[in-house]
């Protein structure tokens, strides 16, 4: 974290990319509600729209066009004349779980303003929010917004932490602060909102997590399967003080996040509607040599003409492998090997449909691999499920985040 990272500060407007370049996306349908609450800029005069038809813009000569505004410009701007406005934009045909087995497009629909620009021949689509009411939407994209109060409650602090400590910066050269995805937040949009999501929000404004007085890179993920995982086994660098493995457990040694505490089925209820096929306690998958030779060549580029062993070399306290070696023969029968660095790549080369997580037993299996598999995701900081089910077990936030982030504290940034 940067030394001269303030302590007191105002509400930040922030910048959230849609669509991305990687999206391909050539033509972008919106509708506005609300329209005299928009003001829409992209030429030397403002237009204000007086009708909620559909608008689309399409990329012409290396400019936007909209037709039904007349407008061909290089940038546009459909500015929310109001601070806190529910006025909203709907976006048609998002990418949502970009490069995961649970990819889909999706339509969402937005508060604040929008700024369509083109980048590399395609659309570059971006969000611009004040922070509160990003946060709301934040928590029911991420969970359903059926979860306990005091889940949501700890959701929306850890959100406005990661956001504020902004250690990753994926984004910054797109000119945006973060994506709408998994990848960095889910956001899809005001979608799912409610009075109850509203309020959870609203009595944690501004309150965010610390540690020995700075905010804290508050990371989380759907499941870690029983222990949480060191965040150096994650990602490089230095330990992180606060992303420690825990058991997660309090009392009675059964993990928060198994299907004693919760049913998988009723799970259904507060995962809302993202991965719907996945499997958050214990899970089997079967790897067919095959299958992850194919995905090899398209993830690596190597060809392999057969798989000799599959063999951890690293594993962190969840049991989640962060180095593994493919050993295999190429085409002139020669012995190599390709080692994996990181639970990502793992996840990401040997399965098409990206595992859920890397922390299996391997067993082998006629011309493939069993794996015996845990938990959803990188397992670092706090564990979706496991707060989750200590909030219906009627553990507030406090006790929450202190279980499964040691040593921090939560401290006001603003009123
Ligand atoms: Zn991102
Ligand atoms: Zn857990």
């Amino acid at each position: 974290m940067s030394k001269n990272q303030k302590l007191t500060m105002q509400e930040p407007l922030i910048k959230i990319g849609l669509v991305l370049p990687e999206d391909s996306m050539k033509v972008l349908t919106i509708k506005i509600f609300k329209p005299n609450s928009f003001l829409i800029t992209g030429s030397e005069k403002d237009y204000d729209p007086k009708s909620s038809n559909k608008l689309i813009f399409k990329i012409k000569n290396e400019m936007i066009s909209c037709k039904e505004l007349n407008i061909l410009s290089k940038e546009i701007k459909i500015k929310n004349k109001y601070k806190e406005s529910d006025a909203k934009i709907k976006i048609y045909g998002l990418t949502a779980g970009r490069g995961f087995h649970w990819q889909k497009e999706i339509s969402a629909s937005y508060w604040g303003s929008l700024i369509i620009k083109i980048y590399d021949s395609n659309l570059l689509v971006y969000n611009e929010i004040f922070l509160e009411q990003y946060l709301m939407c934040v928590s029911t994209s991420e969970m359903s917004e059926k979860c306990p109060t005091e889940f949501l409650k700890a959701q929306t602090i850890i959100a406005r932490s990661w956001f504020l400590a902004n250690k990753e910066k994926k984004h910054s050269s797109l000119g945006f602060d973060i994506c709408n995805d998994d990848c960095c937040q889910r956001y899809h949009g005001c979608n799912h909102i409610s009075s109850h999501s509203i309020k959870s929000a609203k009595s944690t404004r501004g309150k965010v997590l610390a540690h020995k007085g700075m905010i804290c890179d508050a990371r989380y993920s759907k499941s870690c399967g029983g222990i949480s995982e060191d965040y150096e086994n994650v990602w490089q660098g230095e330990p992180v003080p606060y992303l420690r493995s825990i058991n997660d457990y309090i009392n009675d040694k059964t993990p928060f996040c198994s299907s004693k505490k919760i049913d998988e089925s009723f799970l259904k209820n507060y995962i809302g509607n993202v991965d719907e096929n996945g499997k958050y306690y214990r899970w089997q998958i079967e790897l067919s040599k095959k299958g992850i030779i194919k995905n090899v060549y398209k993830t690596l580029k190597i060809k392999i003409f057969d798989i000799t062993s599959l063999v951890p070399m690293k594993k962190g306290k969840s049991a989640r492998i962060a180095k593994l070696e493919i050993r295999y023969l190429n085409e002139l029968n020669k012995n190599k090997s390709i080692i994996l660095n990181s639970e990502y790549e793992i996840r990401k080369v040997l399965s098409k449909d990206f595992l859920f997580s890397s922390a299996f037993e391997i067993e082998e299996v006629k011309d493939g691999y069993l794996l015996n598999g845990r938990g959803w995701g990188h397992g670092v900081g706090l564990c979706q499920i496991g707060a989750l089910s200590m909030a219906l077990e009627k553990y507030d936030h406090n006790q929450i985040l202190s279980h499964y982030y040691s040593n921090t504290n939560i401290i006001s940034l603003y009123k």
